[in-house]
């Protein structure tokens, strides 16, 4: 059977080369692991985590991270930008909400939230408003504040 010009060329990749796990994208150098701050941006805003595990390229100064030190370093981030802005940690609001014996998801009902915003409270992954900081302390300093807004829950 004869090949028509209509057939598709397959995709091009941009590059054959194979990399090691360790070996820079930009050039190919192995990367070294380094304990350094490292700036990350949190609501826009860059924050500056201490000791940020990561992989750095000795010849063009390329940062990577694994996919562990990533995660780690986005919770670090969150937890300095939430102390900076005198938030309430992670734990505190965990604190709060087991005060009065609320599931997570109950807890995000309460405030009109989605389901899983609660549980990114309290892993690190995300952060709260200060607007949702302020329901919290109310929550928890306000004598029958969870008793107005289980009035006011949908
Ligand atoms: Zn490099």
């Amino acid at each position: 059977m004869k090949t028509s010009g209509t057939k598709k060329a397959p995709p091009r990749v941009a590059s054959r080369r194979i990399l090691a796990d360790d070996a820079c994208p930009r050039c190919g150098t192995t990367m070294v692991e380094r304990r350094s701050a490292l700036k990350v941006p949190v609501n826009g805003e860059d924050v500056s985590v201490p000791s940020a595990v990561h992989l750095r390229c000795p010849k063009c100064g390329e940062v990577v991270l694994r996919f562990g030190d990533g995660k780690r370093l986005q919770e670090d981030a969150i937890a300095v930008y939430r102390k900076k802005h005198g938030l309430l940690s992670a734990d505190e609001i965990r604190g709060i909400r087991e005060r009065f014996g609320l599931t997570q998801s109950e807890l995000a009902h309460l405030l009109h939230l989605g389901a899983n915003t609660i549980s990114r409270w309290e892993s690190g992954r995300n952060v709260q408003t200060e607007a949702m900081d302020v329901l919290l302390r109310l929550m928890r300093d306000l004598p029958g504040s969870l008793d107005y807004l289980r009035r006011h829950a949908a």
